[in-house]
């Protein structure tokens, strides 16, 4: 559609230009200055799907010790691993407002990857950002807001990557739902079409800050972006990754998204995964022996597989992976201790595929610790919560027991039966065990009584006193699944509890006096038809609890902790409060389906605010069985702001290598060798590489597949808005600290209890930008405090965060900000309104 248009950017910018990364591009510059053309291209692709332990297997160049990488799924554990722990999922995660812990589960889930011997974990998870309710893989990710994305993101990463893990922050851009995301033979992969301020200020914001980070991989999603595959899209790789934001990894396919093998390359892709093509036919590549045909035809200069083996290598030494890194000793295939090393090859060899490691050490901790410091209490009417061992209780609904054939029972979790700890797909692990609620409950309380069922049975007449706690569930995931006719993303009407839930909470409600509904979720729910019910006294929504759902529930139901965590989207009041360009999923059409983003900036409580429509529980909220009062905010500046940025600084230097194209001979099969049956390979016959060197030597460029248009080899100097990881550095100058006193005030409550205290911004009117109303900046949690004890906390606001992306300028700006003179001292005027979040 007009105004959505992706303009060529070339050529792919080579890394290796800022210090942060100059060590590991020395070593890598070194490593590949050595590599032949065949094993250069056989690093930059995998070698298969199915063709070795892991999701992703890359080639390797042995013969100068540069491994076969193990790629392996998911943001939330080692899937398809035995003896691994089961986290809990990133909205989860976000719901839990915790950096420390955010962190902390970032450094177990790198243990538990290093451990089983991979070298990239594939998370986190920021794109969904959440822009649509339904859409089937919001839960993977941190929740509907690109700072809860981004902070919550760059301490995963950190923790990952200090275990020596390439972390890969996912899905660049624009895979807001699971319908037509792919390209086939037959139809291309939808087209988010996102207007630049807004794919700056929401959808590029948390892998800005993932790049910031450090994050050493970055993988497209499989959709278009305004008219461009993902895959393929210079001005997305080159453009806004690698030249703005200063990336200096490796940027990978999705899974079977590769359509194609010159213009990937160009467009600044340096991995190919699984190293097949897009159609499921194993055994051929646009890669591998491909790339290395195209490289001596002359079709991909040398220059930029250079930069691609480059930028391999040099994540795998900036991890440290050089030093005495595990090899993989788990099968995503098997569970026996032999198996198929090549499980897609025909006649793979067999031998050792599990060593049995059992990696969760003391994880579990982490595991309930998130899990129970995000569960999300609604309401607590007459303060029913906590209750007391001695209530008596009845529990209903399958979700609050195990699924009775097991928690691993269907593949890729693509079933919701029994509690619901994580969505499907395959953002997935395998459950080690599931404490699942019933159990937790009967651990303090054995006689309770428990409905096995979601139809509502005939229990004796309750007394007054009688607590109901009801469990109700919404699934979604990935789209390769069907799960009760939701195709990855939630049907249009299932904002509703799945199987009755939301008729057995009303059931409950007209037989019990007191009911406590529990939800397990992968996002909102619509909860009109029981929410005012005078029975329903409390609602606790649990999100996707992993494998510590038991425990994590009774600590807080019981009151040995206070719940202390906020929603990480808004809860309305009806599904139609969100526009239609939002929620639709399923509006086929002939050719590319549109998928316009033509609300802009305004998502979730964005648009919530912008259209003054009330939410029934807004983003963030979230009560405790305490009272928090905040006093003596202070605000000091720190860095002088001008209205943009002064001028980025160069680029450095980066690796150089001879340009000629290399001698076939460097392409050829080993004398002798007997390939494995659909094994992808960088070599080439011999008469194949001397035609294509022909070719490509012959000075006619006849035989040469047309660059691009636009497309140049002069390296660019860059954007004014770069500069480096996570573009110009004075981007992350801190401008204002923000101080605030948190002090427990409550009386009724004597445990301790935690605070979330979340800024918002707000920009003045009249500044010639029309912004968001509010907008989340930055957040902290208090350690428990104790009645009467306070914490005073800090939060920080950086030059982003005040700022817009000019789109004219290209160039972010602090709207109301006088002096122009850019590189100017600037002044300390505040721009903007600070708003601290009620904390409960
Ligand atoms: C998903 C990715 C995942 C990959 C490997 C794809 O279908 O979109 O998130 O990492 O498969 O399993």
């Amino acid at each position: 559609p007009e105004g959505y248009h992706a303009a060529p950017y070339y050529p792919a910018p080579r890394g290796g230009w800022l210090d942060s990364w100059r060590e590991a591009y020395t070593k890598a510059e070194a490593l590949v200055a050595q590599m032949t053309l065949a094993e250069k291209a056989n690093i930059t692709s995998g070698v298969g799907m199915f063709m070795g332990p892991c999701v992703g297997n890359t080639g390797s160049a042995d013969r100068l010790g540069f491994p076969r990488l193990c790629l392996q799924d998911s943001p939330l554990g080692v899937a398809s691993a035995d003896f691994v722990t089961a986290f809990p999922a990133g909205i989860t995660t976000g719901a839990t407002w915790d950096k420390a812990l955010i962190y902390a589960r970032g450094v177990a889930l790198g243990e538990e990857f290093r451990g089983k011997g991979t070298n990239v974990y594939l998370g986190p998870s920021v794109g969904p950002l959440g822009r649509k309710p339904l859409g089937g893989r919001n839960w993977e990710g941190f929740g509907a807001d690109p700072v809860l994305q981004a902070k919550a993101a760059a301490l995963t990463i950190k923790g990952v990557q200090e275990q020596g893990i390439i972390a890969t922050v996912k899905h660049l851009i624009g895979n807001e739902q699971e319908m037509f995301r792919m390209y086939n033979p037959f139809q291309p992969g939808y087209s988010a079409n996102i207007d630049d301020r807004t794919l700056h200020e929401l959808y590029l914001w948390p892998f800005a800050e993932a790049v910031h980070a450090g994050v050493g991989a970055v993988m497209t999603a499989y959709n278009a972006v305004n008219g461009s595959a993902c895959s393929q899209h210079s001005y997305l790789i080159n453009g806004l990754l690698k030249d703005e934001l200063g990336f200096q990894g490796m940027v990978m396919s999705d899974w079977l998204s590769h359509i194609s093998g010159v213009d990937s390359a160009l467009a600044g892709l340096d991995l190919n995964m699984p190293g097949d093509t897009n159609i499921p036919l194993f055994g051929f590549s646009l890669w591998q022996y491909e790339l290395t045909r195209s490289v001596l035809n002359g079709s991909v200069p040398v220059d930029r597989l250079n930069d691609m083996a480059t930028r391999v290598v040099a994540a795998w030494y900036k991890m440290g992976q050089d030093k005495g890194h595990p090899r993989p000793n788990f099968s995503s295939h098997t569970r026996n201790k032999k198996g198929l090393l090549h499980p897609a090859a025909v006649l793979s060899p067999i031998g050792q595929v599990n060593w049995f490691v059992n990696v969760q050490a003391e994880h579990y901790r982490v595991a309930r610790q998130v899990a129970q410091d995000a569960i999300t209490l609604l309401k607590n009417d007459g303060g029913l919560l906590p209750i007391s061992n001695s209530a008596k209780l009845s529990v209903f609904g399958t979700d609050a027991q195990v699924n009775p054939t097991g928690p691993n029972a269907c593949a890729n979790r693509a079933c919701n039966k029994g509690t619901l700890g994580m969505g499907w797909g395959s953002g997935v692990a395998e459950y080690p065990y599931l404490d699942d609620p019933i159990s937790a409950i009967r651990r303090r309380v054995p006689e309770v009584a428990f409905y096995n069922t979601d139809e509502f049975p005939k229990v004796p007449t309750p007394t007054d006193d009688d607590v109901a706690i009801v469990f109700i569930s919404s699934d979604s995931g990935e789209n390769s699944l069907i799960v009760e006719n939701n195709h990855g993303d939630r049907d249009e009407d299932k904002l509703a509890a799945w199987h009755g839930g939301d008729k057995l909470v009303h059931d409950a409600a007209e037989k019990y006096g007191n009911v406590i509904v529990v939800v397990h979720t992968v996002g909102p729910l619509i909860l009109e038809s029981w929410i005012d019910h005078p029975s329903v006294k409390a609602v606790l929504f649990a999100h996707l609890p992993g494998q510590e759902a038991g425990e994590s529930l009774t600590s807080v139901l019981f009151g040995d902790v206070s719940p202390s965590g906020h929603l990480p989207y808004s809860i309305t009041k009806t599904a139609a409060d969100f526009p239609a360009s939002i929620s639709t999923l399923k509006t086929f059409t002939v050719g590319q389906v549109q998928d316009t983003y033509s609300e802009g900036l305004y998502i979730d409580y964005r648009l919530l605010n912008k259209h003054g429509i009330q939410p029934r529980y807004a983003f963030g909220h979230g009560l405790s069985y305490t009272t928090f009062a905040l006093t003596n905010a202070t605000i000091t500046p720190i860095t002088p702001l001008s209205r943009v940025p002064p001028p980025r600084p160069p680029k450095g230097p980066t690796p150089s290598y001879p340009t000629a194209i290399p001698q076939p001979s460097e392409a050829y099969y080993p004398r002798g060798f007997v390939p494995i049956w659909r094994y992808l390979y960088s070599w080439l016959r011999p008469g194949e590489a001397d035609r294509a060197y022909a070719a490509g030597t012959s000075g006619s460029a006849t035989d040469w597949y047309p660059y691009p248009a636009g497309y140049s080899t002069v390296q660019r100097a860059g954007p004014p808005a770069g500069g480096a990881e996570g573009g110009h550095p004075a981007l992350w100058d801190v401008a204002w600290e923000v101080r605030v006193t948190v002090r427990n005030v409550g009386d009724r409550y004597a445990g301790r209890a935690r605070a979330s205290v979340q800024a918002y911004v707000q920009f003045p009117a009249g500044t010639g930008y029309e912004t968001p109303v509010v907008q989340l900046r930055d957040f902290e949690k208090t350690a428990a405090l104790g009645p009467g004890e306070s914490e005073v906390v800090g939060l920080r606001l950086t030059r982003r965060d005040v700022s817009v992306w000019d789109v004219e300028r290209q160039n972010w700006v602090v709207p109301g900000m006088g002096g122009e003179g850019e590189g100017g001292r600037g002044n300390h005027a505040i721009p903007a309104q600070l708003l601290l979040a009620r904390v409960n």
